[in-house]
């Protein structure tokens, strides 16, 4: 097989980068996608549909094998739950503030506020930024 695999896609540029070098290290030859146009607007991001994470095609299974565990860690392990409808596909909100403050600086991340939103009833929870 020849040319580049996707193994992950990811919404947020330094969870991105984070594995991206876990690849790294690990000896494989990841090629992060976009990486400088997300970071110098991140408003891109969801224009291009995310930062696609490949490795040569090659490396795609032991690759995908690498980063379950991570995946797997990352996500919601259900611990957080809605209090509202007690589902678990929840996301956390992103601080506009931030993201414009980041913008006029040139980081490209906006930060998670510590709140939040319940995708099936739209129900916001959590601590105040
Ligand atoms: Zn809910």
């Amino acid at each position: 097989m020849h040319g580049l695999a996707v193994v992950a896609v990811f919404h947020d540029l330094s969870e991105a980068q984070v594995a991206c070098s876990f690849l790294e290290a690990r000896g494989f030859h990841p090629l992060l996608r976009d990486r400088n146009t997300v970071a110098m607007n991140w408003g891109y991001l969801f224009a291009l549909g995310g930062l696609r994470l490949s490795v040569p095609a090659a490396e795609a299974g032991s690759a995908l094998e690498t980063l379950d565990p991570v995946r797997k860690a990352a996500s919601n392990d259900g611990s957080t739950a809605c209090p509202a409808c007690g589902s678990v596909g929840i996301f956390q909100k992103r601080s506009w503030f931030w993201s414009v403050l980041g913008l006029l600086n040139g980081v490209a991340a906006p930060r998670p506020t510590g709140r939040h939103v319940c995708r099936d009833c739209g129900h916001e929870f959590g601590y105040a930024p």
